[in-house]
């Protein structure tokens, strides 16, 4: 079975009446190279639970089922039932359980479906989810790596460094809590039907200890959203309007860490941000 040849994907698909969902992202791979690629970046083995989002057709979810102990994937749209009860027939350490991932309480999933087994996430995600289910998946922290295909500009913006353009408040966000490494690029002609833009595949690997010290993280975060939220203006102007601090406080804050007042958040690098969130804390007390 060759999930990725277009004749094969039209005649099963055709044969369940199945209809692709633009609101769903359902872009599936055409192109045998991409999925066996992504599988082989997760570095899987027996002792590996995998966790994959959006199976579609199921293969991705086939290439995982070779070199994992397990796939557990979580499918939005029960149309696909029973074309994955045929295309995974022979896969017995695969199962698919239906339902919104944004919904599922993931680390009970895991310790019912993938007990034992090192939990990492491999996924082609759907475009329109991309940054909530990341978020979810990061923030709930039960995952070693998290490899997955997004569109480009996204990844970009997540593997991003300081005075890029494409730097910003998701990126440091998600670079606090992983390793981030852009892998390769995926043109639109390797999915049906086509979407508009490019993809990446990139790899997620989360960190034992977080980059630097902070004593309020959140703290911390809601200053680099207000630094981002106003990007084109200083850094000072931006956390004065976004946390509420006087510009004086602010200036003075910069100043005893030897920064110039009117540097803007997007040169900052994140143990920048941690050192002058700390200040903030030391004198809002
Ligand atoms: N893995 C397949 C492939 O690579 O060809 C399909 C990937 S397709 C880009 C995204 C898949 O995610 C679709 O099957 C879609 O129905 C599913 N999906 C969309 N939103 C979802 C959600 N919130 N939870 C779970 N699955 C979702």
């Amino acid at each position: 079975m060759n999930l990725t040849d277009i004749n094969q994907i039209n005649e099963i698909l055709h044969r369940h009446g199945f209809r692709f969902s633009k609101s769903l992202g359902q872009n599936f791979l055409t192109a045998a190279w991409v999925p066996e690629r992504i599988a082989e970046e997760s570095a899987l083995d027996e002792q590996t639970g995998v966790l994959e989002i959006g199976p579609g057709i199921g293969c991705l979810t086939r290439e995982l089922s070779l070199r994992a102990g397990k796939v557990l994937s979580v499918e939005l749209d029960s149309a696909l039932r029973p074309v994955l009860a045929e295309t995974l027939a022979d896969c017995p350490n695969t199962e698919v359980v239906f339902g919104d991932v944004l919904k599922q309480d993931l680390p009970k999933l895991l310790a019912e479906k993938l007990p034992g087994l090192r939990p990492v996430v491999c996924a082609n995600l759907p475009y329109n989810v991309t940054t909530p289910v990341l978020t979810q998946l990061i923030e709930q922290q039960c995952f070693e790596s998290i490899t997955v295909m997004i569109q480009r500009e996204v990844a970009r913006r997540i593997c991003a460094g300081p005075g890029t353009a494409d730097y910003g408040a998701f990126g440091v966000f998600v670079q606090w809590y992983c390793e981030t490494e852009l892998l390769f690029d995926v043109s639109p002609g390797c999915f049906v039907p086509q979407p508009k833009v490019t993809s990446s595949v990139i790899r997620l690997k989360k960190r034992q200890t977080p980059p630097c010290e902070v004593k309020d993280e959140a703290l911390m975060m809601k200053l680099v959203r207000a630094a981002f939220n106003q990007r084109r203006k200083t850094l000072i102007n931006a956390a004065s309007s976004g946390l509420g601090i006087g510009k004086d406080v602010l200036a003075q804050i910069l100043q005893e860490l030897g920064i110039d007042e009117r540097v803007r958040g997007e040169v900052l690098d994140i143990s920048t941000f941690a050192k002058i969130s700390d200040k903030i804390l030391e004198i809002n007390g």
